[in-house]
């Protein structure tokens, strides 16, 4: 990582990423039955994809495929897979992904070029606040990550403030990685039983699974709230099995940085072209350098936009600004196009709203209805669904309909029996 390519010119890190792609086609065209399926029934002639931009002529694979073909993705014996994992699908079943010895090597690159970008070295302590089996990927990913910087790690596991905090003061970390609704806990339980954790060893916590910023890069709700509480530096991640890469933001905390070593990124529009720069679109990412499963064009359902300019750290890898949300939870409101987590935004930040649930169905018109049920804390002193359709035009021009409901009304949709999650949002179309 001396020679690190981040630091080098777009146009070489384009050049370099167009050899490795090369390198990916043929391997997929040796050992992949399904690529090579895929190759033939469409006739593609791999000499002819010479640039990223010629990627557009083979087509995309999606999660169903994964599930559907899930055996004919891998593309060495069985008994060279070292570790599996799983990941959810979109059918129900889920989709099991084998990571080869020099897969797990690549994912340490990974992780080391990510905690990197994070400011981590050697001498650094990262407190593990994630789970590290259950068939996961990433847990292990930053184990393997800690161990290629040079630097230690305390594998804690997720939950279990008591524990963590026990940790902290024991061990000493500088910092955190973990999932980040979960600082707010840890940050309840330390003011509870008197710790004083705004004077501990941790000066940073790297989040996993939820952005931490708006897509102009400030600080979201979740960002702020942890901030305004305890002043460490944060640094969000993007990443999943399925890339088996991580986007990773740096001091700046401009968007994740790609690291071109390990996977090749379009952004696509709904006609399936590539998007410009700044435009939200999906993110299509093509694998590099994987011996297992390698994925060529893999839809991941995600939402974001690419940055090519410069970033202050001097990188010149292109950066996602944060997930708005799921191709899947797109809303189409009025021509507008938005995404759940831009309402839930609206709301969260409305001091007055005690809980909510948003249900999208279809309209006559063709676009979506959005009917927005509301519990409140307390009755404002003035009209509170007129304020909300201000509040909702302000940040996303256009308004839901908006009904106030009782809070135990709300609060029995939001935790149906057997669900994990808090629910949210409900998707009543067709389609
Ligand atoms: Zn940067």
């Amino acid at each position: 990582m001396n020679k690190d390519i981040e630091f080098e010119s777009a146009e070489t890190i384009r050049a370099y990423q167009e050899t490795r792609l090369h390198e990916a086609l043929d391997y997929l065209h040796a050992c992949s039955p399904y690529y090579r399926r895929l190759f033939s029934t469409h006739h593609i002639d791999l000499a002819g994809i010479r640039r990223i931009d010629d990627l557009q002529r083979i087509p995309f694979t999606e999660k169903k495929d994964l599930q559907l073909h899930n055996e004919d993705f891998r593309c060495c014996p069985k008994a060279k897979i070292v570790d599996y994992i799983t990941t959810s699908g979109t059918l129900g079943e889920p989709v099991t992904f084998g990571c080869t010895d020099r897969d797990l090597d690549r994912l340490a690159f990974n992780e080391a070029k990510s905690f990197a970008c994070a400011g981590l070295g050697p001498g650094n302590i990262l407190q593990l606040m994630t789970t590290i089996d259950k068939r996961f990927m990433a847990g292990l990913a930053y184990f393997l990550g800690i161990r290629r910087l040079g630097a230690s790690i305390i594998r804690v596991g997720n939950g279990i403030p008591e524990l963590q905090w026990d940790t902290i003061r024991r061990m000493q970390p500088d910092s955190i990685m973990c999932v980040p609704s979960f600082i707010p806990r840890l940050i309840q339980y330390a003011e509870e039983h008197g710790i004083d954790y705004t004077h501990s060893s941790v000066k940073r916590i790297i989040g996993i699974g939820e952005g931490l910023r708006n897509q102009d890069f400030t600080l979201n709700l979740l960002g702020r709230q942890i901030k305004e509480k305890w002043d460490v530096q944060l640094f969000a991640t993007y990443s999943s099995t399925e890339m088996g890469a991580t986007f990773s933001e740096c001091e700046y905390g401009q968007g994740g940085h790609c690291h071109p070593e390990l996977i090749i990124v379009e952004i696509i529009g709904e006609d399936g072209r590539p998007v410009p720069d700044g435009e939200v679109g999906e993110v299509v990412v093509t694998t590099l350098g994987v011996e297992g499963m390698p994925l060529l064009r893999f839809r991941t359902g995600d939402m974001c936009a690419r940055i090519s300019e410069p970033c202050q750290c001097g990188r010149n890898s292109f950066r996602l600004t944060p997930i708005v949300g799921r191709k899947n939870n797109m809303i189409k409101l009025k021509g507008t196009t938005l995404y759940p987590p831009a309402i839930n935004d609206v709301l969260d930040n409305t001091d007055y709203v005690q809980n909510y649930v948003v249900y999208v169905q279809d309209s006559e018109s063709g676009t979506d209805d959005v009917v927005v049920k509301v519990g409140l804390k307390y009755e404002p002193a003035y009209d509170a669904v007129k304020d909300l359709k201000d509040r909702f035009r302000a940040h996303l021009r256009v308004a839901p309909k908006i009904e106030v409901r009782p809070t135990d009304e709300v609060q029995r949709v939001n935790f149906p029996a057997k669900s994990r999650k808090p629910v949210k949002f409900i998707d009543q179309r067709k389609r």
